[in-house]
């Protein structure tokens, strides 16, 4: 049987946030906004591993105490200059610090969401397992979408119709993972189905709801503390 294992690339420096602190850090509930990410993956026991990637010399990672997740976690400072290349980089680091094999499954989630729920997560893994490509969490978009022009006019409206926006964690086998990321080249990806995808394969969508947000900018960390305190 395959194992799973997830991988939290934390390696970016969050510049949309205007913080001179990376976003993963943040004070978020009264911990690093990390903190919260690691805590739901090193608290499944159908996880035996959780991989951080850090960017090398990353010397606030020293200044918190992980000592929760010891056992359970292994830290990897090799990111790269974009989210592909440090997740790349984790997969092909985690190889030596761990029995990961070809077919153990790799849960990818951003530190930047740190309200993914327990049965989120647990459902993600059910629909997963037996799946012969892998897939994400993703939830149907719900809002009209306009295409705007370079004056910020509407050109057009798009149809919503069938349109997902992808969550993380993303799922899928080690070395279809690593194969995907390294024949993406200078392609920027912004995630990893997309590479999956580029391989002509198609990630499964696994439903999921808005509380899994993405912190990117300064007013959703509100947002996410008050998810986080009436989960
Ligand atoms: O910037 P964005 O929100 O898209 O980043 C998504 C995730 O990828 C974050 O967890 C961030 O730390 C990570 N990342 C990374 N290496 C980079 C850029 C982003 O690990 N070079």
């Amino acid at each position: 049987m395959p194992n799973f294992f997830a991988l939290i690339p934390a390696a970016g420096s969050g510049s949309r946030m205007g913080d001179e602190l990376p976003k993963q850090y943040l004070s978020l509930a009264g911990k690093p906004m990390i903190y919260h990410a690691l805590r739901i993956l090193c608290s499944s026991s159908r996880i035996t591993c959780v991989f951080v990637v850090l960017a090398p010399g990353d010397e606030e990672w020293l200044r918190h105490d992980w000592s929760d997740f010891s056992g359970k976690l292994e830290v990897l400072e090799c990111g790269g200059a974009t989210r592909a290349e440090s997740v790349l980089n984790g997969l092909k680091a985690a190889r030596g610090v761990s029995s990961i094999g070809d077919d153990d499954w790799v849960l990818v989630h951003d530190a930047a969401r740190p309200c993914l729920a327990e049965m989120q997560l647990d459902k993600l893994l059910d629909e997963l397992a037996d799946d012969k490509v892998g897939g994400l969490l993703a939830v149907p978009v719900a809002d009209t979408l306009k295409r705007g022009d370079a004056s910020r006019r509407v050109e057009h409206t798009e149809s919503r119709e069938s349109l997902w926006q992808a969550q993380t964690p993303q799922m899928f086998r080690y070395q279809l993972l690593v194969e995907a990321l390294s024949m993406m080249g200078g392609v920027t990806m912004t995630d990893d189905a997309g590479a999956i995808e580029a391989l002509g394969l198609h990630p499964k969508l696994v439903l999921s709801d808005a509380r899994n947000l993405k912190v990117t900018y300064p007013q959703d960390l509100a947002l996410a503390e008050l998810i986080l305190r009436n989960p």
